[in-house]
């Protein structure tokens, strides 16, 4: 993040986001009078904080004091590298937000658009998070069942939010064991095209550049964490936000409220309508949950939509039977809600089996590097229902009816949760201090 006190009229809103709603507690005014200024305690550096970078602050700042650090150059640069290989992933949630910089209604599904634009812009390959995010899944389904089978740690907690892992690493770190080891969707995606598509294509992943288009400034940090990275290369190369996104179209003159629809590229660009709703709170659990039910009963589900865990209250709980099993089921969005969950597991209080926590309101529809809704739920709402409708449209709505996946472990991955599994596509948690 980049903070420019020049342009702080002190409101103080991103104080309030950063302790009241957030509960992160790294925001305050440093001295006082003429002389104070908003930072972090000794005004450290934001990175040596306990901030985890949800970038909730950059969302209610009305100056643009603070704003996510611009990468958009170094795609650029990548992009004219004759040496490199670059490809490209987008989120669920950017394709029903980022309408709203051309002038387009908000919930506007904008697929078909965003390939055509990447495309222009001169990526050689143009994939979905989508596929990430029904890998993870895979993963996190079969997590689950083992530590029900097995009695392992419950509740678990679902692991693809960057900003909600920083909060526990600082805020809990006593409860490491319990989020799913699973890598986030995001990184999912980098590991395998670093490594799978890499062979494929017969090309050195030092050689391939990915480029993330996420609306999320935590995604940005994510992607350089040393345990997310390999040997001497990152998975993840360069994030940009949806709001950087739609400014590099602005600068290249795409007309993109105009541009015809295409299609992703195939072997990372297969997705199901469980992926879809990864974009919103509750999405990540009933995704998993559909998976979980078929693999459990050894039935067809007959109706996936699990209405119970969809809503925008800031914290909920469902159950869904599968067979004679009740499964408890929390959802949480917004790291205060978050903590209530948290401090519930400490005292022994909790009752789930597993919880789903995104750290922005609404989860990545709301995420902070996602064009300014300025606190306007209905903003929220609209993107929401879009990613809902998305995920009505598909003809495959659960993860492990992708094709590309169910290929991707026959020639290279085998077993899910297997050794290799484990090797590619999880990872661990640090303790970290709260300051
Ligand atoms: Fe990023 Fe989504 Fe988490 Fe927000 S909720 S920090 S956008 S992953």
């Amino acid at each position: 993040m980049i903070k420019d006190p020049n342009k702080c009229v002190m409101c103080r809103r991103c104080e309030t986001m950063c302790n009241e709603v957030q509960t992160c507690n790294v925001l305050s005014a440093v001295n006082r009078g003429f002389e104070s200024f908003v930072g972090p305690a000794f005004n450290m550096d934001m990175a040596d904080s306990s901030c985890t970078f949800c970038g909730q602050c950059v969302a209610v700042c009305p100056t643009a004091a603070l704003t996510e650090m611009d990468n958009t150059t170094q795609v650029w640069n990548e992009l004219v590298n004759p040496k490199k290989h670059v490809v490209v992933q987008i989120a669920p949630a950017v394709r029903v937000a980022i309408g709203e910089m051309f002038d387009m209604e908000p919930g506007t599904i904008s697929t078909g658009k965003i390939v055509t634009a990447l495309r222009k812009m001169g990526f050689d390959g143009v994939f979905d998070t989508n596929f990430g995010a029904d890998l993870t899944i895979i993963e996190e389904a079969t997590e689950l069942i083992h530590r029900i089978n097995h009695n392992g740690t419950l509740p678990m907690l679902t692991s693809c939010c960057p900003a909600w892992v920083k909060f526990f690493e600082h805020q809990f770190p006593d409860l490491l064991d319990i989020p799913s080891t699973c890598k986030s969707p995001q990184i999912m995606f980098g590991t395998i095209a670093k490594t799978y598509y890499a062979q494929k294509k017969n090309l050195k992943p030092e050689n391939i550049s990915v480029v993330s288009i996420m609306p999320c400034l935590a995604k940005k940090a994510e992607a350089k964490r040393p345990e997310l990275t390999k040997d001497d290369h990152s998975n993840v190369d360069i994030v940009i936000t949806t709001r950087e996104f739609g400014r590099m179209m602005k600068s290249a003159g795409i007309d993109f409220a105009n541009l015809p629809d295409s299609e992703f590229d195939k072997m990372m660009g297969e997705s199901t309508g469980a992926s879809i709703i990864f974009g919103t709170t509750g999405g990540v659990i009933e995704a998993a949950t559909r998976t979980a039910y078929e693999w459990l009963t050894d039935e067809e589900l007959e109706d996936v939509n699990f209405t119970q865990l969809r809503g925008l209250e800031g914290i909920r709980e469902a159950s869904v039977f599968i067979g004679e099993m009740e499964l408890k089921i929390g959802i949480a969005h917004g790291l205060g809600n978050a903590r209530k969950l948290l401090e519930d597991i400490q005292s022994g209080k909790s009752k789930f089996h597993a919880i789903e926590i995104m750290a922005c309101p609404g989860g990545c529809i709301g995420g902070g590097g996602q064009p300014y809704h300025h606190g306007n739920m209905e903003i929220l709402k609209k993107r929401q229902e879009a990613l809902y409708v998305d995920d009505e449209s598909r003809k495959k709505r659960k993860s492990h009816e992708n094709k590309e996946i169910i290929q991707l472990y026959k020639e290279f991955i085998g077993e899910p949760y297997g050794e290799k599994a484990h090797e590619l596509l999880h990872t661990h948690y640090v303790a970290r201090e709260k300051i």
